[in-house]
């Protein structure tokens, strides 16, 4: 699935196991669901026994976080898994309705049908057992040399890595493919590789000393051999230590998530003819021969001394082993469309023993995960015209050309800013293009071949369907109106080589936008969201990039240096939260969002303010505007998540951990009063200590 571990610029961090459960929604306005009967903050959500300046998070979800309980197949609850329950549940209805329709041969819908159906016929995938993937092991075993190699390390090359917009970095093929607007000519697709390898989420997994780590990694090593095993291999516990000894091989070499967040250490442009002599190793020309890239002339290579060390470890490295690694990483690619037994031990180790995850979830909810992968935008096109009215879209982008005023304004006002740095980022702000709920065109899926039968081939077919996209629009102009993001993804995104931002028809639901709720409780809840969104345009990679998308500087330098500052104590603030003993929140891992959480806010806030044309906000259940806007803003980080995952956050996700981002209102000025925050209060910060970046 396309979907795993970090997922960066949006607002949210998603686990890997992230889709869900029980309809639980306690909100949405649409016919399917429950009615709301209040519209505004969820005062029943909150622990008023807490005072807001100690502890803000739990004053404002405490009541929440006392009658909720983590369910057993998922990894954390919050706000927004409710919502995606709901986002799901309705994706799965369109999903039935399209099994029954009976469509013609070759259209979206009966794609939709074939490739759900396919998913959930189990015994048919229990009857064909390991054939399906019998011909592709062959053609490894097959493997001669170490060109024969570098070719199958070239042929498992996938678009499945994403820098700047989903931001995922993580793929277990030796490297991965994103096609995007090039650093240095933003109207064109380049082709950008990054460095892979591992099954595990991170580096850290494999380096770490931790106690924690180190059982972790004996753990790995069984669930190696008892893949293998279960896939008909013999010797398996001494061709395990082989790959994860290659795999701790490959982690010395890769960039740690905070430095490959780093644009500048990642503009590098490589030729293909320089690759023998800045990496060698890898035949490389065999290598781009199986990727089908042998026409692409230029790429831009992410992490250099990754790929100099990687291509390096294919010469000094067996045969044997590489051909063991690719096996193992073959099978679990896709274990989860192999026999029951493959995708449990599977989830045994990534779900259970990595997450924390006591069960799987139920497989209608995987199979609506395998439809929203491989053909989510022809659902999201059903999806949008079911469950988003042009009322809710007209609405939608009347609040983000307030927040974007608020946000021009803002700038308007830095007195530390120079002239030439403010008419950029204005003109920033002037070529944004934002879509609301639905991107304008949709994906044609011709190309893709579903089958009722084949599960297996579905998602082979499936990836190469989104990698053959890829390569084919490689060198061709860009679409900066195009989406990254489905519909009914409960989420929102910025995307800054085409200075865009996405916001989903399905986080344009309440409790995060209600038409029916006070300004001040929409503001402070999406208002935020679409403020963080705007701000990531300025964040400490947005800021690379000028208003065509360009990686240009477009700072004076006395302004980058005060900007470096702020964000350095922005960073200093959040290294200082520590939720477990032995790890605390790395400040400069999630300084881009934390920046655009500051911003965000701050930005909603004007905007709500300025919403008021003069008039005092009504008050509701005894809290004023301002409490509410507050409030709101907290609850949008209502969450709860296993202690493993939390772990795994705080050492892989760019987002800090919900708690630490409902705290970020101690920056903002006007939080003060509004709940009487006194020296003293955990939360308090001395003015002068108070980080307003924009
Ligand atoms: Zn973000």
């Amino acid at each position: 699935m396309r979907l795993t571990f970090n997922l960066g610029r949006r607002i949210f961090a998603l686990a890997a196991t992230y889709i869900l459960l029980v309809l639980a929604a306690r909100v949405a306005y649409s016919q399917d669901a429950p009615k709301q009967e209040t519209h505004g903050i969820a005062v029943a959500h909150m622990d008023v026994s807490v005072k807001p300046g100690d502890d803000f998070f739990h004053y404002a979800n405490g009541g929440w976080i006392k009658s909720t309980e983590i369910p057993p197949d998922r990894a954390r609850i919050s706000v927004f898994t409710t919502l995606d329950d709901l986002s799901n549940k309705r994706v799965a209805g369109l999903i039935e309705e399209a099994v029954k329709a009976n469509a013609p041969a070759g259209s979206n819908t009966h794609k939709i049908a074939d490739l759900y159906n396919s998913y959930m016929n189990e015994a048919a995938i229990e009857t064909k057992g390991l054939d399906p993937i019998r011909p592709h092991l062959a053609a490894i075993a097959a493997i001669r040399d170490k060109r024969e190699l570098s070719r199958a390390l070239g042929e498992t090359l996938r678009s499945d890595v994403d820098a700047l917009n989903n931001t995922n970095f993580h793929t277990p093929n030796l490297f991965g493919l994103w096609a995007a607007p090039g650093f240095n000519d933003s109207e064109h697709y380049a082709a950008y590789l990054m460095q892979g390898g591992l099954q595990m989420p991170d580096r850290e997994y494999y380096l770490s000393n931790s106690d924690r780590m180190r059982d972790l990694r004996t753990k790995y090593q069984a669930h190696v051999s008892a893949m293998l095993k279960l896939a008909g291999f013999t010797d398996t516990d001494a061709r395990a230590q082989g790959i994860v000894e290659l795999e701790h091989a490959i982690a010395e070499t890769h960039l740690s998530l905070a430095e490959n967040e780093d644009i500048q250490k990642a503009n590098n442009p490589w030729k293909q003819a320089d690759f023998a002599a800045k990496a060698p190793g890898l035949d490389w020309v065999e290598y781009f021969r199986g990727a089908g890239l042998s026409n692409q002339d230029s790429f831009i290579v992410w992490q250099p001394t990754a790929f100099t060390g990687e291509s390096a470890l294919v010469a000094s490295t067996s045969l044997d082993t590489w051909k063991d690694w690719l096996s193992f990483h073959l099978i679990e690619a896709y274990s989860a469309v192999l026999p029951k037994a493959l995708a449990d031990e599977r989830f045994a180790f990534f779900g259970k023993t990595l997450s924390g995850t006591p069960q799987q979830r139920p497989r209608w909810q995987r199979a609506v995960a395998m439809v929203n992968a491989w053909l989510g935008d022809a659902v999201g096109q059903i999806y949008a015209q079911r469950y988003f009215p042009p009322e809710a879209k007209a609405q939608g982008e009347a609040m983000v050309a307030n927040i974007i005023a608020a946000f021009r304004k803002r700038i308007e006002a830095l007195s530390w800013m120079n002239p030439a740095t403010k008419a950029e980022a204005q003109a920033k702000l002037t070529t944004l293009y934002v879509g609301i709920g639905y991107p304008e065109t949709w994906r044609d899926y011709s190309a893709y071949e579903v089958r009722a039968d084949d599960m297996f081939g579905n998602l082979w077919r499936g990836k190469l369907f989104d990698y053959h996209r890829d390569v084919t629009r490689l060198g061709h102009a860009v679409d900066r109106k195009e989406w990254s993001m489905l519909p009914q993804t409960v989420n929102a995104v910025n995307l800054p080589l085409q200075n865009a931002l996405s916001f989903p028809a399905a986080i344009l639901q309440p409790p995060f936008f209600d038409p029916l709720a006070p300004a001040a409780v929409n503001y402070g809840a999406i208002g935020s969201v679409i403020g963080h969104e705007i701000s990531h345009t300025f964040d400490s990679e947005g800021s690379a990039f000028d208003s065509k998308g360009r990686v240009r500087d477009w700072w004076t330098p006395a302004d980058f240096a005060h900007f470096k500052a702020a964000t350095a104590r922005l960073a200093a603030q959040y290294d200082a939260y520590q939720p477990f003993p032995d790890l605390h929140v790395n400040g400069k891992q999630t300084l881009g969002e934390n920046i655009a959480d500051n911003a965000g806010v701050s930005a909603a806030y004007d905007g709500y303010r300025a919403s008021l044309a003069g008039k005092t906000a009504p008050t509701q259940d005894g809290f004023t505007g301002d409490q509410q806007f507050f409030i709101a803003f907290g609850q949008n980080w209502s969450s709860k998540s296993r202690e493993d995952t939390l772990r795994q956050q705080l050492m892989t996700d760019p987002h800090a951990p919900s708690e630490y981002r409902a705290d970020m209102i101690r920056n903002v000025d006007a939080w003060y009063p509004a709940f009487s925050v006194q020296p003293g209060e955990k939360l308090y910060l001395v003015p002068p200590d108070r980080v307003q970046i924009w």
